[in-house]
């Protein structure tokens, strides 16, 4: 299959998926992750009808997005966050999935252009536990989300996770219900956003409420 025709094969499951769990397909934003991807690569998925863009380093986004100034693109930072990346990230991105601290949090706010919108923000959450992994823990997420609430540059979205690697659906599934639920059960409306799933828990994610899916393989193919 050609990049084109993933897609459409990809948007056919986003919406059998939807309607197994009668949710309404609009709401599932599909996030083409480009990283190491050529910018050619993005103009085809752009013409095929894609407009939201995930990449994971900082340089190498620029450079596609220069290549590609005239499109419209909404572009989504989605990788882990350097100190010394956040002016970059605050001057050049949209949105931002993977933030994981009130230190980084403070710097976008400050680096943030005021002739900009304020930076969509999503909290990455450390589901599985695993110390190799970045994200705060779950029971971080109610005075984190307060703290960054008070910062006018930003817009707090919602949460991000990336559970460990697991093919059994069932078990794909708990991570992403047990963050939901404790989202749901902070009582803050402006949190309308479930950065959930690859492509290979696709199903599982969209079946605990994802609002955005972040797919990489499956419209681009193997990375190598
Ligand atoms: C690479 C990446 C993806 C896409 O993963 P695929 O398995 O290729 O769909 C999604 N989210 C993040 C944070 C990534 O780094």
């Amino acid at each position: 299959m050609n990049i084109p025709e993933k897609i459409k094969a990809i948007r056919n499951q986003i919406e059998t998926y939807c309607n197994t769990c009668h949710r309404n397909p609009q709401t599932v934003l599909l996030l083409a992750v480009s990283k190491t991807r050529p910018a050619t690569d993005i103009a085809i998925a752009y013409q095929a009808g894609l407009r939201h863009f995930g990449e994971n380093y900082c340089q190498e986004a620029l450079l596609k997005q220069q290549a590609l100034g005239a499109y419209d693109i909404t572009w989504h930072f989605i990788g882990p966050i350097q100190s010394n990346k956040t002016k970059l990230i605050a001057q050049h991105f949209s949105w931002v999935h993977s933030v994981d601290g009130l230190k980084i949090a403070k710097r976008l706010n400050e680096q943030r252009p005021d002739n900009l919108p304020p930076l969509n923000i999503c909290l990455q959450i450390n589901v599985s536990e695993e110390l190799t992994k970045s994200g705060i823990a779950t029971d971080e997420l109610a005075e984190l989300s307060g703290a960054i609430a008070e910062f006018p540059r930003l817009k707090l979205r919602g949460v991000m996770a990336i559970p460990a690697p697991e093919e059994d659906y069932e078990q794909q599934r708990l991570p992403y219900k047990a963050l939901f639920r404790a989202v749901t059960a902070l009582k803050r409306p402006e949190l309308d956003t479930f950065s959930f799933g690859m492509t290979n828990d696709l199903k599982a994610a969209i079946s605990e409420g994802a609002t955005i899916v972040r797919i990489g393989t499956a419209l681009f193919g193997e990375r190598h």
